[in-house]
């Protein structure tokens, strides 16, 4: 997919899904099988990591370690070299890549540097792995409105990014992405700011992979159960009265099978 000449060449920001090649949308696959170089971390999971084509030059760009900033940059300077050398190159990520994903900001970057990008929007896990279990994020008698959020934040800390007190106000389903280490504080900060103690929770692990998991609760003890259970991420944590209609039997993709 070299452009003509030694042209530049054009940059792909391509959400893969929440997990499993069933869950890539057609678009994903084209670009993906006639890319030159991808840049991926391990979001996707191992069904759509193991599917890259061995023609590409495939780079693991995943953020391990706590130096998120010089990291990026240095993803981004990845795309623009690549790019600015005429290669069709995708940056690939789980879900969407404009939700949480940074891609904005890679985005913003690549604008700057005059490379074409094209988006290509993903199904986001925010969504997908409620509805795996059976949970819809809106509900006409239970939710009118969906705040999703990063937890990734300290809620306690002062200056939040968030404002819990309004978020413990408004009604409605809180979707928490990245807030596994952060839980039980986001539990408790709702609840001291007003939200009903009893108010339902679910923290779903590793959506749409063999081993996705659940656990279930209220604001008042998530935070212990996770605990207990050994709650990693990747997860998703839904608040609500959406979560009252979890159904552990509901029927679903697991990648790989
Ligand atoms: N762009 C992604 C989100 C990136 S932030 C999307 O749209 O899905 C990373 C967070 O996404 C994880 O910490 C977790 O909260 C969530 N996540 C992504 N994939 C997941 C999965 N398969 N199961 C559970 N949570 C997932």
């Amino acid at each position: 997919m070299n452009s003509p000449g030694n042209g530049i060449g054009k940059v792909f920001l391509v959400g893969s899904g929440p997990g499993g090649l069933g869950m890539m949308t057609i678009r994903a696959r084209e670009v993906i099988d006639a890319a030159d170089v991808i840049l991926y971390d391990q979001l996707p999971g191992d069904e759509v990591l193991a599917s890259l084509p061995s023609h590409a030059l495939c780079i693991d760009v995943g953020k391990y370690g706590s130096h998120h900033t010089k990291e990026q940059d240095e993803i981004e300077n990845l795309m623009v070299t690549h790019a600015n050398r005429g290669k069709a190159v995708v940056r690939l990520k789980g879900g969407d890549p404009f939700v949480f994903g940074r891609g904005g900001e890679e985005l913003e970057t690549l604008r700057k540097h005059g490379i074409p990008v094209e988006v290509v929007p993903g199904i986001t896990s925010a969504i997908a792995v409620p509805a795996s279990v059976g949970i819809p994020v809106t509900h006409r008698a239970y939710a009118s409105q969906v705040t999703f959020l990063t937890g990734n934040e300290d809620p306690t800390k002062e200056e939040s990014a968030i404002d819990w007190e309004w978020l413990a106000r408004s009604p409605g389903t809180i979707v928490i992405l990245m807030g596994v280490k952060n839980l039980a504080k986001i539990a408790d900060t709702l609840v001291a700011y007003g939200k009903r103690s009893e108010t339902r929770v679910a923290v779903i692990e590793q959506g749409f992979r063999p081993d996705q998991r659940e656990t279930i609760g209220t604001l008042a003890d998530i935070g212990a159960k996770a605990d207990e259970r050994g709650v990693r991420p990747p997860a998703i944590i839904v608040i609500g009265g959406v979560v009252s209609l979890y159904d552990p039997h509901a029927e679903r993709m697991v990648h790989g099978s």
